[in-house]
C-alpha cells in the first residue's frame, strides 16, 4: 500500500510518521521550498501530547515543551489576579501534561522523526484525480504522483477539500486579530511556570513558557478584517490598542521584536461531516479549520493522524472502508472542537459585551475547577485516553 501525503505541516508529517510506523509506504509532497510556520508557538494539550508520545516523540517533545504548572487570569488595568490555580488536577485526571512549544522547533522535530530528506519540497498540488484503484496528484511543475490513497493535509486553504466535498467552502472571519511571537522570560511580566492571561475590553494578552527561557506571547484585539499590516508600526499599534493596560503589558510591548511578531486575522470554517471521498482523506486544517481559542487545531491534526493510521492498519476490508471508518470516528469530534472554539472565541472577544463582562465577573470566583473540568472533557474526547 502506498500513501501520498499532500502538505508537510503538523498534520501531514504526523500522518506520514504514523503510517510509516505501520510499514505503509508514504511519500510527502510540500508546496513550499522551506516551511515557515505562521505562528511563533503552539500549546499542545495532553490529547495532542499523547498522540506524539504514541508516534515515538515522547522524549523529544519534553525537550521542547515549556514547564506550564499554573494558570492565572489578570484584570487588565491594575494587573490584579482574578484567579490563579495549579494545573496539576488536570494532569492527574488525564495522565499527561500540556506542552507549549515553539512552532519551528515542533516542525523540525516532526520532519526529523519522519526523515527530512524523504519530503519533496517545492511540489504544489494543482489538482487530484481518483479512480477505483488509485489516486493521482498533479503538481504545478507538470509532474504527478500516484498512490493507493491520498491524504490531503494541505491546510486551511486546501485545494483538495473542494474535490472531496464537491463544493467550495468559505473561511469565516472570527472578528479579531492575533499578534504572536517569542520573547525572553521576564518574571516581572509573568511567572516562568504559569500561563498568564490579562483580560479586558474584549481583548487579551497571554504568555506561556516554552523551552529555552522564552515566553510565547499573544495579543488579541477585536478589529475589522483587512486593516493594513505594517511591521514598522507593530509596537505603536499595540501601545494604542492596549493604552491604559497594566504595567506588565506595557513592558511586554516594549520587549517584543516587531520583526518576528506575526499578525494573523483569525478565521474558521463552518464544520462539515464529510472527510473522505473514495481513496482521499482530508486531515488537519483541510478537514476542520478552527479558531485557536481552545488551542486544539494542531492537536486535532495529531489525533486525525493516529486514527487514520490505526484504521488502515486494523481493518482488512480495503482502503475505502478504512477511510470511511476514519470519517466516522473523526467527524463529530472535530465538529465539536471547532464549535467549542467558536463559542470560547465569542465570549473572550466581546461579541456580546454583556456576556464577556459576566465572564470577567465569573473569573473572580473561579477556583480552577470549572475551567479545568472543561479542558478535561475536551482532552479526554481524544483517541488515546
Ligand atoms: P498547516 O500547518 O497549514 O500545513 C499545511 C501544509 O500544506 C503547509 O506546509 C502548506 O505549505 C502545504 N500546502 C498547502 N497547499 C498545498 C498544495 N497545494 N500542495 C502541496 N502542499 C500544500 N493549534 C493547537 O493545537 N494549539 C495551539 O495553541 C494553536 N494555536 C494557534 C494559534 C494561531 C494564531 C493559529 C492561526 C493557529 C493555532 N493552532 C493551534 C492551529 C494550528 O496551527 C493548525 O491547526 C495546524 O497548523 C494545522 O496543521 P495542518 O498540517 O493541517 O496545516
Amino acid at each position: 500500500m502506498k500513501a501520498i501525503v499532500i502538505g508537510g505541516g503538523i498534520g501531514g508529517t504526523c500522518a506520514a510518521i504514523a503510517l510509516k510506523r505501520f510499514g505503509i509506504e508514504t511519500a510527502v509532497y510540500e508546496a513550499v521550498k522551506e516551511i515557515k510556520p505562521v505562528g511563533a508557538a503552539i500549546s499542545i494539550w495532553p490529547n495532542g501530547v499523547k498522540c506524539l508520545n504514541y508516534l515515538g516523540m515522547k522524549d523529544a517533545l519534553r525537550q521542547l515543551g515549556g514547564n506550564m504548572r499554573f494558570m492565572a487570569y489578570k484584570e487588565y488595568q491594575q494587573g490584579q489576579t482574578m484567579t490563579r490555580f495549579s494545573m496539576d488536577p488536570l494532569i492527574q485526571s488525564v495522565g499527561e501534561q500540556p506542552y507549549p512549544v515553539a512552532r519551528a522547533e515542533l516542525q523540525s522535530m516532526l520532519l526529523d522523526t519522519y526523515g527530512r530528506d524523504q519530503v519533496q519540497f517545492g511540489k504544489r498540488v494543482t489538482h487530484v484525480e481518483d479512480s477505483a484503484d488509485s489516486v493521482t496528484a498533479w503538481f504545478d511543475d507538470g509532474t504527478s504522483a500516484t498512490g493507493d490513497l491520498l491524504i490531503a493535509a494541505d491546510g486551511t486553504h486546501s485545494i483538495i477539500r473542494q474535490h472531496v466535498l464537491g463544493y467550495a467552502t468559505e473561511r469565516r472571519y472570527a472578528g479579531y486579530v492575533n499578534w504572536n511571537g517569542l520573547v525572553e522570560i521576564d518574571e516581572s511580566i509573568a511567572p516562568a511556570d504559569q500561563w498568564t492571561t490579562f483580560v479586558g475590553e474584549g481583548k487579551r494578552v497571554s504568555l506561556m513558557p516554552v523551552s529555552g527561557n522564552r515566553f510565547y506571547f499573544f495579543f488579541d484585539v477585536p478589529l475589522p478584517k483587512g486593516l493594513p499590516q505594517d511591521r514598522t508600526t507593530v509596537r505603536d499599534d499595540l501601545q494604542g490598542y492596549f493604552a491604559g493596560w497594566a504595567e506588565p503589558v506595557q513592558k511586554l510591548i516594549s520587549q517584543i521584536d516587531p520583526q518576528t511578531t506575526n499578525r494573523v486575522e483569525i478565521h474558521d470554517i463552518e464544520p462539515f461531516m464529510q472527510l473522505v471521498k473514495g481513496r482521499i482523506a482530508l486531515l488537519g486544517d483541510s478537514g476542520h479549520s478552527t479558531t485557536p481559542d481552545i488551542g486544539q487545531g494542531g492537536c486535532a491534526a495529531m489525533e486525525d493522524a493516529v486514527v487514520l493510521a490505526n484504521m488502515l492498519q486494523t481493518n482488512s476490508l480495503g482502503i475505502e472502508d478504512a477511510l470511511l471508518r476514519y470519517q466516522e470516528k473523526r467527524a463529530y469530534r472535530v465538529k465539536d472542537l471547532v464549535l467549542k472554539a467558536r463559542k470560547r472565541c465569542d465570549v473572550t472577544h466581546g461579541k456580546e459585551m454583556a456576556v464577556t463582562e459576566q465572564w470577567y465577573e465569573d473569573l473572580k470566583t473561579e477556583t480552577g475547577e470549572r475551567i479545568l473540568s472543561g479542558m478535561c472533557e475536551t482532552i479526554l474526547g481524544g483517541p488515546l485516553e
